[in-house]
């Protein structure tokens, strides 16, 4: 059996007729960037997150960096971090000339620590912006809590994290404002690139709509240094055909990871957290091995596609040399075991049972 770690082809299958004629009608409209298409999903993917705005953009790492962009803090403020997420988190800070202050994730959950925020935070110090991670989300009462105790922002890296659930709230409407990508293979993935921010701060959001367009709110009329950073018409389109279908997609996820869960019996494989299966929308679905090559061999011997998320923490990477001397350990401990699992919409229950077979006889 031949299973890829994820195949767009094969996920994007069940839309695909939908998506091909919705994509046509936008063609043919003559009408592709800002327009209706577009409306309708900020309308329709702010009341899913159950926030006021969304605003549509080019793509994950501009939400983000917009987002803090219109923040206004100044040059070198502090902005605590994740150690353990993906580099858009921190390209995202250091884009819109703010100090990324890295922060261990706990070893359990892969997730930001609340306890070690606390430590990080200086004079500096005018947001916390937490990635929630395979699409688990952070412990967001503790990290609100602290935010408010010495008065900073609460941002989400919500890119990993469509529809996830906290305390009966969504991933995007947890924190002071949000950013989503829309990267192809996300829980909720355009054909293309597209982004988005989520906030319920009409200051902020107003800002936002300016920035992504230039920093222009009339036509020709520039308030502020701004971007060009718009979500297109063909790619809000095709988002319009998915949503409705994300809590379907994300239970299907769900359903997968609770197989891996109870059916994975091999005491060299370490699983992911349990505490909030229902919760989580499994963006990833992460495995720790002592020795991940060769488990990722094993498995590609038998055909199972594997990816690693990720191989090197941003600390390490040459794009930031003068972090490279820090020791986060549990960060690189995260970094050096990890595997991901197949896990997603186009897998088939033999092909599940087929994987779960062989994680237990390596
Ligand atoms: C994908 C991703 C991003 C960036 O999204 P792009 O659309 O690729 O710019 C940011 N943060 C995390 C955690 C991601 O997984």
């Amino acid at each position: 059996m031949q299973i890829p770690f994820l195949s767009l082809k094969a996920t994007n299958q069940v839309y695909e007729a939908q998506i091909t004629e919705a994509v046509t009608q936008t063609v043919c409209s003559g009408w592709y960037i800002l327009g209706e298409r577009l409306k309708q999903f900020e309308i329709d993917f702010a009341n899913y997150c159950g926030v006021k705005y969304c605003i549509g953009v080019a793509n994950g790492l501009d939400a983000l960096t917009i987002l803090l962009k219109a923040s206004e803090f100044p040059n070198n403020s502090e902005i605590i971090v994740p150690a353990n997420s993906y580099i858009a988190t921190i390209l995202a800070v250091s884009n819109a000339n703010l100090i990324p202050v890295f922060v261990e994730p706990k070893l359990e959950n892969y997730l930001i620590d609340p306890q070690t925020i606390e430590q990080a935070i200086t004079p500096k110090t005018k947001a916390i912006l937490v990635t929630h991670l395979y699409g688990k989300c952070c412990e967001m009462d503790k990290i609100n809590d602290i935010a408010q105790q010495y008065n900073l922002k609460v941002f989400e890296d919500a890119a990993q994290a469509h529809g996830a659930v906290y305390q009966n709230k969504k991933a995007g409407s947890l924190s002071d404002g949000a950013g989503f990508s829309f990267y192809p293979s996300k829980n909720l993935g355009a054909m293309g690139d597209a982004g988005a921010i989520t906030t319920n701060d009409d200051a902020l959001a107003e800002k936002i709509y300016s920035l992504r367009n230039y920093g222009s709110s009339q036509k020709y009329i520039f308030d502020y240094q701004g971007y060009n950073s718009r979500m297109s018409e063909i790619q809000a389109t095709i988002l319009n055909i998915k949503l409705p279908y994300l809590d379907a997609d994300n239970d299907f996820r769900r359903k997968i990871a609770k197989r891996y869960l109870s059916e994975i019996h091999n005491p060299k494989i370490i699983l992911p957290p349990i505490d909030s299966i229902d919760n989580d929308v499994w963006h990833l679905f992460v495995v720790r091995v002592k020795n991940r090559d060769l488990f990722r061999q094993f498995l590609s011997e038998h055909g199972i596609g594997t990816d690693i998320h990720y191989p090197l923490a941003p600390h390490q990477q040459s794009a930031y040399k003068s972090w490279n001397s820090l020791t986060l350990p549990i960060t690189e401990k995260i970094h050096f075991e990890v595997v991901s699992l197949p896990l997603n919409t186009a897998l088939t229950d033999q092909e599940i049972s087929y994987i779960i077979y062989f994680i237990n006889k390596y």
